[in-house]
C-alpha cells in the first residue's frame, strides 16, 4: 500500500518508494533536510541505471576502423563506478582493457564508454568484466581480449565485513588470450607498467622501469580518439615483456572467486 508522497502532487513510482523507505528507516520525508532527497535519489538511481538502456553499438557505432596493426592495444586504468545488484551499494576502480586487432581497431575513447554502458546498471563485478570482453570482441572481432577489472566494494567496506583494504579482481580472456599463456603474461606485464591510485586504500606500487610507450611515443598515430582520456594510460606494446612478479596480478583460472553478497 502506497503511501502519498509530500514531494509533488503526482510523484513518479522512484520518488514515492525512496520516501517510503526513508519512513522505513524511521526518517521523516517531510522534514526540511529530506524534503526533496526523494526526487534527487530517483534522478541519481536513472543516472545510475542509464546503461541499463543502452547498448555496445550505441557508443560503437561509426567508431569502428579498419586498420592492418595487429599488436596488443591496451587501456589501463580506466576508472568505473557501479552498483552492487545485491546491496545497490556503489563498487568502483579500474578496468584495463586489451584486445588484438584481426583489421579492425575500435576509437580508443570508446572502450571507456563501452565499460559505463555495463558499470551503469545493477551489477556484479564478475558479470561486468565478461560483458565487457565479449562486447569487444563481437564488435570488432580480434584475435583476442582480455579485461581485468580491480575494484572495491562499498558492501564489503562498510557494512558486513567491513574490509576497507580489500580488492576484487576479476579477469575474462577470450581467443588468443585464452589460449595463450605468453599472451596473457605480456598483458599482465603491461599492467604492472604503471602506478594507478586505487580506492580501498594503499597498494603496492608498480614498478616505473617497464613504462608503458604510448601509441603517439610508438607512431605519433592516436587516430581514433575522440576524447583525451586523462586518467587512462594507452599503450601499444609490440615488443618481449619482463615476466610478471608472481602474485601481484594472481588471476582467474577454473572457478569464479566467491564473493561476499546476496546476504
Ligand atoms: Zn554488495
Amino acid at each position: 500500500m502506497a503511501t502519498p508522497l509530500l514531494v509533488r502532487d503526482d510523484p513518479p513510482d522512484a520518488e514515492q518508494a525512496v520516501a517510503q523507505l526513508l519512513r522505513a528507516i524511521g526518517e521523516d520525508p517531510s522534514r526540511e533536510g529530506l524534503e526533496r532527497t526523494p526526487e534527487r535519489v530517483a534522478k541519481a538511481m536513472t543516472f545510475l541505471n542509464s546503461g541499463a538502456s543502452k547498448t555496445p553499438l550505441d557508443v560503437l557505432n561509426g567508431a569502428i576502423f579498419t586498420e592492418s596493426y595487429e599488436g596488443m592495444v591496451l587501456v589501463q586504468d580506466i576508472e568505473f563506478y557501479s552498483l552492487c545488484e545485491h546491496h545497490l551499494l556503489p563498487f568502483h576502480g579500474h578496468a584495463h582493457i586489451a584486445y588484438l586487432p584481426a583489421g579492425r581497431v575500435v576509437g580508443l575513447s570508446k572502450l571507456p564508454r563501452l565499460l559505463d554502458v555495463f558499470a551503469r546498471r545493477l551489477q556484479v563485478q564478475e558479470r561486468l568484466t565478461d560483458q565487457v570482453a565479449r562486447a569487444v570482441q563481437t564488435a570488432i572481432e580480434p584475435r583476442g581480449v582480455a579485461v581485468r577489472l580491480e575494484a572495491a566494494h562499498f558492501c564489503m567496506m562498510m557494512r558486513g565485513v567491513q574490509k576497507q583494504e580489500s580488492l576484487t579482481m576479476t579477469s575474462s580472456f577470450l581467443g588468443a588470450f585464452q589460449r595463450d599463456m605468453a599472451l596473457r603474461q605480456e598483458f599482465y606485464s603491461a599492467l604492472g607498467a604503471g602506478t594507478a591510485p586505487t580506492p580501498g586504500g594503499p597498494r603496492e606500487s608498480r614498478p616505473e622501469s617497464v613504462a608503458p610507450r604510448t601509441l603517439s611515443a610508438a607512431g605519433g598515430r592516436e587516430p581514433h580518439s575522440d576524447a583525451p582520456l586523462p586518467p587512462s594510460r594507452i599503450g601499444v606494446f609490440t615488443g618481449e615483456s619482463p615476466p610478471v612478479p608472481r602474485g601481484k596480478y594472481p588471476q582467474r583460472v577454473g572457478p569464479r572467486p566467491r564473493r561476499e553478497g546476496g546476504d
